[in-house]
């Protein structure tokens, strides 16, 4: 089906600019692998911004930090800020069935899902509005100090102008995370979304500017990670860097920042265990290991993605999981029912295949799935996949694959399940399913991640803290949390003695 998209430019300092080098990149539809809007002799190839069009944009955030004489974001309320971030909720509420559309065919996530992350986005902003509202009485705190001729307190600023560099796989959820926090703070910022999927973010342009939010305080540059991303994490008038994305990107960013000493925040990849117990239901089970395996086509950065069941178990739990997976609906996100769409790009297909040659090379099972659907001609479709006699050494263990693809282990001891559960360089996510409260509460202490789901995998929350350990990357995203990291802590000290100086 064919959905006109808009062709739009990239949104600096309030408006729609071309970039200067007038590039552009195509945006494929993975369902179809057709570019978009080609049918409708429709350009809606996104524009690809490179240093120049950063250093404008950087120009334009910084005029809108502090602008001289003006009002200016930095020192406005926060009740006036919460104002433009409920305006916003209120207008993507209003287009949330074309934004769920342009977010199905840009990267491919079933229509209903894509729905529920509209949803997810509006109610993002609304929560920061409620923060900003609340932050004007929480800026300025008295700090105690043992000396009575001095009087000390903290003042929290917005930390200045931040670049959000993000992925393709929730694609405006993902943006939403950064920028809803660091316009509640007070910072301006300039987003960089992935050129995997950047029409919603671009739409989230068109949406401040309806609103009227002021000219500078957001701007969205698309385009290539090399050519828009590096210059931006390297621009020396850019305050802060957060970034979503690969743990290889996040350490190149790091790298970049580290030259200037600039304060970074990462939200990187995962390889997220979800440890099953002998004493679950086992339909109840089999439905959140495959909801944290597969929601989103399996691109989920804390996909519960290494099954660690039982030994007692193992042979009934895995013929569930098997008879749901051969029954999934997949096919083109927008039809109605569908539960699974393709993955993102070819690039993104051939590394999934390839995870599974890999696998299969290694010694391992595939117990079901492991190609492309046989009723499905094109697109980067990849079936559901299952994979067994793993061991902990084989790669499809150690590496996040992003795509629909589990791998289980079977443990006899609770102490067997947490090494396992441990075994793994990332941190961000870890599941434990058991009726035994007192033995998810000791794997929720020993579990090495940012985040633990008890009896469930993957429900998320404005107002819960998000992020990893290891090399799952380090700060939080969400709630009070995710404000914090927007803001500086200045401390100042008055000298109060009646003794003259
Ligand atoms: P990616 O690292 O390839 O790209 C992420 C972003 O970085 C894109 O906007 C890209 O253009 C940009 N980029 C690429 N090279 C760059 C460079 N040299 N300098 C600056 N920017 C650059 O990641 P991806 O493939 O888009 O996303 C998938 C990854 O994101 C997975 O590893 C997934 O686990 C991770 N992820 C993590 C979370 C989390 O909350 N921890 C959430 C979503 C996705």
């Amino acid at each position: 089906m064919a959905i006109p998209t808009p062709s739009r430019q990239l949104f600096i300092d309030g408006e729609w600019r071309e970039p200067v080098n007038k590039n552009r990149l195509p945006i494929i539809n993975p369902a179809t692998e057709e570019i978009i809007g080609a049918s409708l002799n429709f350009s809606c190839a996104i524009p690809a911004a490179t240093a120049e069009d950063v250093n404008i944009a950087v120009e334009a955030a910084r005029k809108a930090l502090l602008r001289n004489g003006g009002k200016d974001w930095a020192s406005a309320t926060g009740a006036h800020r919460a104002k433009y971030l409920r305006a916003i909720a209120a207008k993507i509420t209003e287009k949330k069935s074309e934004l769920a559309k342009l977010e199905a065919i840009d990267c491919g996530k079933p229509f209903d899902e894509a729905a529920w992350d509209i949803d997810d986005v509006a109610g993002c902003f609304e929560y920061y509005a409620d923060i900003a509202e609340a932050f004007d009485s929480k800026k300025k705190l008295p700090v105690s100090v043992p000396m009575e001729t001095f009087k000390c307190h903290v003042l929290k600023e917005p930390i200045g102008v931040v670049g959000l560099i993000t992925p393709w796989n929730y694609p405006l959820l993902m943006a939403t995370w950064k920028v809803a926090p660091a316009l509640a703070a007070g910072c301006t910022a300039i987003l960089k979304p992935s050129e995997l999927a950047s029409i919603t973010c671009l739409e989230l342009g068109e949406v401040c500017r309806e609103v009227g939010l002021p000219p500078g305080v957001l701007n969205i540059l698309t385009g290539l990670g090399p050519e828009a991303g590096a210059p931006l994490a390297s621009h020396p008038h850019v305050d802060k860097i957060a970034f979503t994305g690969s743990t290889a990107t996040g350490s190149k960013i790091m790298t970049a920042a580290a030259q200037l000493v600039k304060p970074v925040t990462l939200e990187l990849g995962g390889k997220s265990p979800i440890v099953v117990f002998e004493d679950v239901d086992l339909d109840k089970a089999a439905e959140w290991t495959l909801f944290g395996c597969f929601w989103t086509n399996g691109q989920i950065c804390s996909a519960t993605s290494r099954l660690i069941v039982h030994e007692s178990i193992a042979v009934p739990f895995l013929d569930k999981l098997v008879k749901w997976c051969e029954n999934i609906q997949i096919s083109d996100p927008l039809e109605d029912g569908c539960r699974l769409g393709p993955v993102v790009s070819n690039g993104q297909y051939e590394k999934v295949l390839k995870f599974i040659a890999t696998a299969k090379e290694e010694g391992a099972t595939i117990l079901t799935g492991g190609a492309r659907p046989q009723h499905l001609k094109k697109g980067y479709f990849v079936e559901p996949t299952i994979i067994t006699d793993v061991n902990t050494s084989m790669q499809i263990w150690r590496e996040e694959v992003f795509g629909p693809v589990l791998c289980v282990k079977t443990f006899s001891t609770e102490e067997e399940a947490i090494e396992l559960a441990n075994d793994t360089q990332y941190g961000l996510g870890s599941a434990v399913l058991s009726q035994d409260s007192e033995r998810c509460e000791r794997l929720t202490g020993a579990f090495q991640s940012g985040l633990v789901w008890v009896n469930c995998s993957q429900p998320c929350f404005a107002q819960a803290p998000w992020g990893g350990r290891k090399r799952s990357g380090f700060g939080r995203e969400l709630g009070e949390w995710g404000l914090e990291i927007y803001l500086n802590i200045k401390q100042v000290t008055e000298y109060v003695s009646s003794d003259a100086w």
